[in-house]
């Protein structure tokens, strides 16, 4: 994305093509048509007052323009609760567990003491997976029974934080259909029994896999109701030239974007950052250090 409008902005005329050559940048970059608009209108107005002629000259505009659309007052996690449950939903291979793993782990290096709850049930492979993420982050493993109620696993790791102690639960749940009524049903209870629990149900974030671009929008609207999400983790940013629908997240869901997935790895996890994420966009040579830096 920042490539695309790097070049954008590096023509020499701001004429009707370099107009036309950003829009088709954010497009291109999975940002929806109103917030393409959005941002456009913006710019044209600041540069017909500032009698802007060099698209160069675009560039803090746009920044200062995509950091204001992407702030977020409410941008860090609540850590509130004692222990703090966050919830975790998005379609499978969204990244779920691969961002519970590697956020247990920056908790567990910050000292606090972390249980997951492995309430997929439905997917064998789901539990291992996360186990292997416990022992690797140094988080205790709260698991049930295969095919077992995935609301009552929540509310078991949630009591076993509460009883040891602990700071933080985080709970892992299916994602295996997003159209899925049962799925829907089954989020809604697991959030009914993490809001009465010992514990306080302080986040509930859904995973969006950046490479599946505009469809990320569709998943958070739906998981949002089901779930009553309270921030988006945008995975796979590493791997991905359309990042743009995490603007559309922002503005047309209302939903901010807490954290971002930029690798496999156990550190390849940031708070994202609008200021940062803006200056990064249109600096392209300066976008890993940048967002990485944050
Ligand atoms: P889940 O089904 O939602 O729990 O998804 P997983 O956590 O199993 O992730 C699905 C795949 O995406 C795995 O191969 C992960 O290694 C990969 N993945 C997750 N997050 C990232 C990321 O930020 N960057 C990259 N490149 N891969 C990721």
């Amino acid at each position: 994305m920042g490539e695309r409008l790097g070049a954008a902005l590096a023509r020499p005329d701001l004429d009707g093509a370099t107009w036309e050559a950003l829009e088709e940048a954010l497009l291109g970059a999975d940002v929806s048509w109103a917030v393409t608009e959005q941002l456009l209108g913006c710019l044209r107005s600041e540069a017909s007052e500032r009698r802007i002629s060099d698209p160069a000259a675009l560039r803090s505009l746009l920044a200062d323009a995509v950091a204001d659309l992407m702030h977020a007052p409410d941008g860090a996690l609540d850590r509130s609760g004692s222990p703090a449950v966050w919830l975790f939903v998005g379609v499978n291979g969204s990244g779920k567990t691969t961002t519970i793993g590697k956020l247990a782990h920056a908790e567990v290096r910050a000292g606090r003491r972390v249980v997951l709850g492995a309430a997929d049930t439905f997917r064998a492979a789901a539990t291992e997976q996360l186990a292997t993420w416990a022992e690797r982050a140094g988080a205790h493993l709260v698991r049930g029974n295969a095919g077992g109620d995935p609301a009552a696993v929540a509310f078991d790791a949630i009591s076993h934080a509460a009883a040891s102690g602990a700071d933080v639960v985080m709970i892992d749940t299916a994602g295996r259909l997003h159209t899925n009524h049962n799925l829907m049903g089954e989020l809604a209870k697991i959030r009914r029994v993490a809001e009465r629990a010992p514990g306080e149900l302080c986040e509930a974030l859904v995973t969006l896999d950046a490479t599946t671009g505009q469809n990320g929008l569709a998943q958070a609207r739906m998981f949002g109701e089901a779930a009553g999400v309270t921030g988006a983790v945008l995975t796979k940013l590493d791997g991905s030239a359309r990042g743009g629908s995490v603007l559309s997240v922002r503005a047309e869901l209302n939903v901010a974007v807490k954290l971002v997935g930029l690798g496999e790895g156990l550190g390849d996890l940031v708070p994202f950052d609008a200021a940062a994420f803006a200056a990064a966009l249109v600096d392209t040579e300066g976008m890993d250090a940048d967002v990485r830096g944050s």
